[in-house]
C-alpha cells in the first residue's frame, strides 16, 4: 500500500505496437503480452496516450472528465463495438500537459475521447481502467523533428508520475496489410524487416534524431504510406531522449506479414 505522502516514482516512457483492433478482445501473443508489460510498470499518477488514431490539424488534448470510448474502425464484430474503458480524464494534467507545449500553442478538445489506438491496449495494460487518461493529438502539418520536439518537451511528465504512451506500429503499410490478409500470404517483405531492424537499432543507440532520418528512406517510405503510425514513436523517444536509462522491447513480433507489433519501453532512470 503506497502512504498517500510517498514520492511518485520517475515513470518509464512506453511506445506500443497496437495493431489490429481485434488485439483487445483476442488471446494471443500481443494482449497476452500487454498484460504482462502492465503488471511489470509502476501506478502512474495519471496515462498520457499519443495515438495514432488522432491525426488531425492542431496539437489538443483531451480534457473531458468522461472521456468516450470511440469505436473509430468498420466491419468488426459487436463484441468489439460493446467494449467501453471507463478511465477518468484529467483536465488538470490536460493544463499541465498543455503549459509545457505552449509553444505549439497546445489546446484543449472536449470532441474526442479514448480512440482504439488507446483503450485496445490500455484494456490490458491497466485492464482496472483506474488511471486518468488523456490524449494528445498528433498536429498532421508537422514535419517528423517538429514531433520528436514536442516529445522532447514532454519529458518533465515522467518525473511528475505521467506515464507517456505512444501506440502506433514500427511498420504500417495497410495495403500490404489486407493482401496479407486476402491471400494467406504472411512472407515477411525485405524493406519491413530491414525498417523495424534499424528502429530498433536506433532506439537501443540512444538516437532519437536517426528515427527522423529512416523515415525518409526508401524502406521508411515502403514501411509507413502515411505517417500517422510511425510519429508517435517519435514523441515516446523524444520524451526518453534525455535519459540513458536502459531500451527494451516488451512485446515483439509479426502480424499479418509486414505489421511489426515491437513495443519499447524506456526504463525510468
Ligand atoms: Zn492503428
Amino acid at each position: 500500500m503506497t502512504r498517500p505522502d510517498a514520492p511518485t516514482p520517475r515513470m518509464p516512457v512506453l511506445f506500443v505496437g497496437h495493431g489490429s483492433p481485434m488485439n483487445a478482445i483476442d488471446d494471443n501473443a500481443w494482449s497476452r503480452g500487454f498484460q504482462a508489460l502492465g503488471k511489470d510498470l509502476p501506478t502512474p499518477r495519471a496515462i498520457l496516450s499519443v495515438s495514432a488514431h488522432w491525426y488531425i490539424d492542431g496539437t489538443l488534448l483531451t480534457a473531458d472528465a468522461e472521456p468516450e470510448t470511440i469505436h473509430d474502425f468498420g466491419g468488426f464484430p459487436r463484441a468489439l463495438y460493446e467494449i467501453r474503458y471507463p478511465a477518468r480524464g484529467s483536465e488538470e494534467i490536460a493544463r499541465r500537459v498543455a503549459r509545457l507545449l505552449e509553444a505549439r500553442r497546445a489546446g484543449l478538445s472536449l470532441d474526442w475521447g479514448l480512440d482504439h489506438g488507446t483503450w485496445t491496449v490500455l484494456r490490458h495494460l491497466r485492464p482496472g481502467a483506474d488511471v486518468p487518461v488523456v490524449q494528445l493529438s498528433i498536429d498532421r502539418r508537422l514535419a517528423p523533428a517538429e514531433h520528436l520536439a514536442i516529445g522532447r518537451a514532454l519529458a518533465p511528465l515522467s518525473d511528475e508520475g505521467i506515464l507517456i504512451m505512444g501506440s502506433g506500429n514500427v511498420t504500417h503499410n495497410l495495403r500490404h496489410a489486407f493482401r496479407s490478409m486476402q491471400t494467406g500470404d504472411t512472407t515477411r517483405p525485405p524493406w519491413a524487416e530491414r525498417f523495424d531492424a534499424e528502429v530498433e537499432r536506433a532506439l537501443v543507440a540512444h538516437d532519437p534524431d536517426h528515427l527522423v532520418r529512416v523515415i525518409a528512406t526508401e524502406d521508411g517510405r515502403a514501411s509507413h504510406p502515411s505517417l500517422d503510425h510511425y510519429l508517435p514513436l517519435l514523441y515516446a523517444a523524444g520524451a526518453a531522449a534525455g535519459s540513458s536509462a536502459a531500451v527494451d522491447f516488451p512485446v515483439s513480433g509479426w502480424d499479418l506479414g509486414s505489421l511489426s507489433m515491437r513495443s519499447v519501453r524506456f526504463a525510468a532512470s
